[in-house]
């Protein structure tokens, strides 16, 4: 896959006479349609090039309606553009995987991670899924239409590529505690463009590094088959807030989860290994647990109960807290030390959600102190997979960091 950051509408040109495409379904929306979709037509039009165009309203979600309304207009396309950020990606992204044909991407703002990605997200049933698709064959960037774009997208694509600190160092934690597969290439690669783009917050090349950075998280999750590098526990707690309708973009609700997933890493730093090791004789108290579970997942209770029993059972066992707290013990100072190092950038990441006006606080997006709260408890129910606060929740000290709060 290639992205091409120079002259992206003759580029396109030459690719498509290069490929000997003949027809083009452009898939957009009201507002990308004049800022970017006019002028890849007119790229192709002087090439005795088919295209059909399909523009969406700009708040169409990548839903049954939608997908349904591609399959309705088309006629003959080789190949898909599509013209938009996260939502006509995804539309683009499934129909042309589903229809066994090519497609580009031009995005129009730096607003999430999906860009590079196999994966297509869509709501089905009214509930966000995640399906198998297909990556683009290019991603064409006009940075004027990026370095314009709307003001909320910049932040919500600069909230989900720092929400990878955190799910970097869930990632490490696993692999250190539970030997889960760590790819070190991978793990660079991610690190780099995250401090590359927070780096440059406020200067010249800012855009470009953040759209560089969250086009490059989707071609590591491709290459690692999973959204390991790039979400973790931050990503959990946006799910769950989501799933409370707490309505702000996915990236604004990560970046903001990050800032308190790092003040659990921070209190790991904290603390001794004779305090790791008193825990050994902690049980979860299953009545709790499930009491919790019924009044935060009013709407599925019952589901999640059963997805996650066989795992908060296992936390109890003595064998297995045993094992792990001796790991943890074995290699606090490894872990200490990816912590210290990840953690440097702490002030940095602050300063600069100052300098783009995020929310640096839970009520900022319309949170409760309840709900909130309950967060930290709820997060590791959402996902099996390891995270800083699964360890809290093995460990019996989430209540405690929570109170800092
Ligand atoms: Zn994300």
């Amino acid at each position: 896959m290639k992205v091409i950051w120079q002259e992206p509408y003759e580029s396109f040109s030459k690719f498509i006479n290069k490929n000997g495409y003949k027809s083009l379904l452009i898939v957009c929306d009201k507002n990308t349609l004049n800022v970017c979709a006019n002028k890849v037509r007119e790229a192709v039009e002087t090439n005795d090039i088919k295209y059909k165009i399909v523009c969406f309203e700009p708040d169409a979600i990548a839903d049954e309606y939608s997908l349904g309304r591609i399959l309705f207009e088309i006629e003959q396309a080789d190949i898909f553009v599509g013209i938009g950020s996260g939502t006509i990606s995804d539309i683009t992204r499934y129909t042309a995987y589903k229809l066994k044909t090519p497609f580009v991407l031009f995005p129009t703002a730096p607003s999430m991670d999906g860009f590079a990605s196999s994966v297509a997200a869509l709501t089905i049933n009214g509930l966000k899924t995640t399906v198998i698709a297909s990556p683009p064959e290019a991603i064409f960037v006009d940075m004027e239409v990026i370095v314009n774009s709307p003001e909320i997208l910049k932040k919500a694509g600069f909230g989900d590529l720092m929400g990878k600190i955190t799910a970097l160092l869930d990632w490490q934690l696993s692999h250190i505690i539970f030997d889960e597969m760590l790819d070190l290439e991978v793990l660079q690669i991610m690190k780099d463009t995250y401090l590359k783009t927070l780096k440059s917050v406020g200067k010249n090349n800012f855009y470009r590094n953040l759209l560089e950075g969250l086009i490059t998280s989707g071609i590591m999750m491709s290459r690692v088959n999973s959204s390991r590098p790039a979400s973790g526990s931050e990503h959990h707690l946006s799910h769950f807030w989501e799933y409370h309708r707490v309505k702000t973009y996915h990236g604004i609700k990560v970046g903001l989860a990050t800032l308190y997933v790092l003040r659990f890493y921070q209190h790991f730093l904290n603390l001794d290994k004779s305090e790791i090791i008193e825990r050994k004789e902690y049980k979860v108290n299953i009545n709790r647990w499930e009491n919790i579970i019924k009044k935060a997942f009013q709407w599925t209770f019952e589901n999640v109960i059963k997805q996650n029993e066989r795992r908060v059972r296992k936390i109890n066992n003595e064998e297995f807290r045993s094992q792990v707290i001796n790991r943890i013990v074995e290699k606090k100072e490894v872990i200490d030390n990816l912590i210290k190092d990840a953690i440097r950038v702490y002030k940095e990441l602050v300063d600069s959600y100052k300098k783009l006006e995020m929310p640096l606080n839970y009520w900022e997006i319309g949170l409760d102190e309840n709900l909130f709260k309950m967060s930290f408890l709820c997060a590791p129910n959402i996902r099996e997979r390891f995270t800083i606060l699964h360890l809290y929740e093995f460990l019996g000290l989430t209540d405690e960091v929570i109170q800092s709060f």
